[in-house]
């Protein structure tokens, strides 16, 4: 079950984002529609892939000056922790993962940001 989070910036910038993983997180066609090659990999490697979720990771474009939510894959691979992430959708660029989603900045004035939970998502 994933969280529904509002972001609140005291300059008036606020967003919501649905965080977390939904019920489709460990659908593979969902997981090749993101992230194809992943896929092929989880696929003919499925007894070697430990765990593999499909989740919604609060990010940040610098760019855009916005913080929005984007599908990532976490698989774990040969011990390693893989994370994929997508780009931005408006600019193409390249995003940063808000890893601690207690602890984000607000992207137009770079101040705190109050979080609060809304709701929940499947
Ligand atoms: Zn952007
Ligand atoms: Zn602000």
């Amino acid at each position: 079950m994933g969280h529904i989070y509002k972001y609140n910036c005291i300059c008036g910038y606020e967003t919501e984002a649905h965080i977390g993983a939904g019920l489709q997180g460990v659908n593979l066609d969902l997981i090749g529609r993101y992230f194809p090659k992943d896929r092929e990999i989880i696929v003919s490697n499925r007894q070697d892939i430990k765990k593999f979720i499909l989740k919604n990771a609060l990010v940040k474009c610098d760019k855009c000056k916005k913080i929005f939510v984007l599908p990532c894959l976490e698989y774990e691979y040969n011990s390693e922790e893989i994370i994929k992430k997508g780009e931005c959708p408006t600019c193409k660029g390249i995003v940063d993962i808000c890893h601690d989603i207690d602890d984000v900045t607000c992207p137009k004035c770079n101040q705190f940001m109050i979080r609060e939970l809304i709701g929940h998502w499947d």
